[in-house]
């Protein structure tokens, strides 16, 4: 799969791995009382030059069934994201299939 930021090669093996883990980029550096925080509940924290990437790891999402697959997958209400991800490096999961060959962020 092909567009202007990235692309993307291999298959989804629907492991459901993505579905279960909550992975977020924020704009900015999380650090002091709340990195401490989230730290201690299990969030996984990795810091860029501007951003931080929390990873929820075991936060799975209500939708996911216990197939791996989405019970809204063919619903309107289906997240734009969940249509496009992974289209980031970032989004990728350790087990993911996907791999990112190039992306301008
Ligand atoms: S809505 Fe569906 S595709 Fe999106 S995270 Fe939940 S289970 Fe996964
Ligand atoms: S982690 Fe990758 S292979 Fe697994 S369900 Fe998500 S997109 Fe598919």
């Amino acid at each position: 799969m092909t567009d202007l930021n990235y692309i993307r090669t291999g298959y989804c093996s629907s492991c459901g791995a993505c579905c279960r883990d909550l992975v977020l980029k924020v704009k900015y550096r999380i650090s002091g009382d709340v990195a401490q925080y989230l730290t201690a509940r299990g969030v996984e924290i990795k810091w860029g030059p501007r951003y931080t990437i929390l990873n929820f790891p075991n936060y799975p999402c209500p939708k996911l069934s216990p197939d791996n697959t989405c019970s809204i997958y063919n619903d309107e209400s289906l997240p734009r994201i969940c249509i496009d991800s992974p289209n980031k490096k970032w989004h990728l999961h350790k087990n993911c299939n996907f791999k990112i060959e190039q992306v301008k962020e």
